[in-house]
């Protein structure tokens, strides 16, 4: 029989949560071994210079293929990650071998290698005391050149005050380049190019190719490359997967972008055939 009463709305929406909830507190338990159980792997995107689409680096794509579950999204697995602490370890886990992997490619295609390698960071690595020392003992032990690495870190992890705003410095004192990720989905967004100290901005993809691209997004990423030219920071457009989104970021002035129409998230080997020289020339 249908009972369509608010007090049985409340009770399916409750159980509903509680439902959610289960899943989440289940997940995060699975991620304390998924590194042990080896279900971790990395993607590599291109990232491409316009207008030609010649890959300028790769920015590194964590995956998680839960044994049940299948592949499970970092925007999924990620925040939860940070709640219960595994991101620290996860991180790391990231930064050594997406390391290593730049490394390999340095040693095996000298000028053809890609020439950055961009790495996701959370806050939660950023506040570790001890996370400058540790991506200088990864450096050291890979043997990649610092040049090569940027570090993506999100707004609202560099607006946490304190000990990742100050990790941010200490990395660029190293010579290490740091990018601000999804630029324009936080808070205090332009205020914040003035008080941390960037290389990269990466303008997000709800701006070029989501929702609000067609309107208000078209106008914000146009003016956002003027701001980046007269702060002297490099731009880089996120999601772009249309020909048509290419050409207008292009015309507006930007020479970096990223998104489907250049290449999707990949495997290390599908990279490496995309950099050999005959197929660069091509
Ligand atoms: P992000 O750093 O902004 O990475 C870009 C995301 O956009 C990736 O999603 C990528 O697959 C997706 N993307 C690329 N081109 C296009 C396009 O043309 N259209 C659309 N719709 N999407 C595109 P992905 O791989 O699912 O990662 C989601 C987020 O998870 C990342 O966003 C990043 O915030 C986080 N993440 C991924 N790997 C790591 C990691 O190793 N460490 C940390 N802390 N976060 C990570
Ligand atoms: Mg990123
Ligand atoms: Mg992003
Ligand atoms: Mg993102």
């Amino acid at each position: 029989e249908a009972k369509a009463g608010g007090g049985d709305r409340r009770h399916w929406f409750d159980a509903e949560m509680d439902e959610q909830a289960r899943a989440a507190a289940r997940l995060g338990a699975d991620l304390l071994d998924a590194l042990d159980r080896d279900e971790m792997f990395l993607l590599y995107q291109p990232i491409v210079e316009l207008p030609h689409g010649r890959a300028a680096g790769v920015e590194v794509l964590l995956r998680w293929r839960h044994p049940e579950l299948g592949l499970v999204s970092p925007d999924v697995f990620i925040p939860l990650a940070e709640r219960n602490g595994r991101i620290v370890e996860i991180g790391r886990w990231v930064l050594e071998n997406a390391c290593a992997q730049a490394a390999e490619w340095q040693r095996r295609f000298g000028p053809h290698a890609p020439q950055k390698i961009s790495i996701n960071v959370s806050a939660r690595q950023l506040a570790e005391p001890g996370f400058v020392a540790e991506v200088e003992d990864i450096l050291s032990r890979t043997g990649v050149d610092r040049a090569r690495l940027l570090l993506e870190v999100t707004e609202t992890a560099v607006l946490e005050a304190g000990a990742p705003l100050e990790a941010v410095r200490e990395l660029r004192e190293r010579g290490l380049r740091v990018a601000l990720d999804d630029f324009g989905t936080g808070q205090s967004s332009l205020s914040l190019l003035l008080t941390v100290p960037v290389d990269v901005l990466k303008v997000d993809k709800s701006f070029v190719s989501g929702d609000a691209a067609d309107h208000a997004g078209a106008v914000i990423v146009e003016h956002l490359i003027g701001f980046t030219n007269g702060l002297r920071i490099e731009a880089v457009a996120e999601g772009v997967e249309t020909e048509d989104q290419a050409q207008r970021l292009h015309a507006a002035g930007y020479s970096l972008a990223q998104g489907y129409l250049f290449g999707r998230p990949a495997p290390a080997a599908e990279i490496e055939s995309a950099l050999l020289p005959a197929r660069v020339a091509r």
